[in-house]
C-alpha cells in the first residue's frame, strides 16, 4: 500500500467507490468517469505503478474477475485495456485494468430482459 495512492485509499475504504468485487488480491469497482455504462476497473491490491512492478502471483485473478464482471453485467462486446506510463495515457499510478463495455445501437449492452 502507498499512503498517497488514490486507488490504495479506495481499497482501504478511505475514499468511497462503487465496489463490484473484492478478494485477498483483487479489488474491482466502477470507474468514476465511465466511457460507457458498466465501465469497471479491476486492480491488484498490491501497489505498483506499472505492470512490471507487480509480482506474477498478484495478477492471476485479474482477467478472470474482469471476465466475470463483463458476463455479470451482460456486456457482449467489450475492451480490456491497461495503460503503462504517461505516453500510454496512464493517469493513476496504481496498475488497473479497464473493462469497457461497447454497447451496440440495436441491443444496447446486450442485456436480455425477461419477457413480460
Ligand atoms: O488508465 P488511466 O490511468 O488513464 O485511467 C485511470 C482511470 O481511473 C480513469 O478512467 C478515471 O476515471 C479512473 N478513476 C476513478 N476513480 C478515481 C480516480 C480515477 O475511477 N478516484
Amino acid at each position: 500500500m502507498a499512503a498517497a495512492c488514490i486507488f490504495c485509499k479506495i481499497i482501504k475504504g478511505e475514499i468511497p467507490s462503487m465496489k463490484l468485487f473484492e478478494s485477498e488480491k483483487v479489488f474491482a469497482f466502477l470507474d468514476i468517469n465511465p466511457l460507457s455504462y458498466g465501465h469497471a476497473l479491476v486492480i491488484p491490491k498490491y501497489h505498483g505503478a506499472k505492470l512490471h512492478d507487480i509480482p506474477d502471483d498478484q495478477l492471476t485473478e485479474i482477467l478472470p474477475v474482469a471476465k466475470k464482471i463483463a458476463q455479470a453485467i451482460g456486456a457482449g462486446d467489450y475492451n480490456i485495456l491497461q495503460n503503462n506510463g504517461r505516453i500510454a495515457h496512464q493517469v493513476v499510478d496504481h496498475v488497473h485494468f479497464h473493462m469497457i463495455p461497447k454497447p451496440n445501437e440495436q441491443e444496447g449492452l446486450g442485456i436480455k430482459w425477461p419477457q413480460q
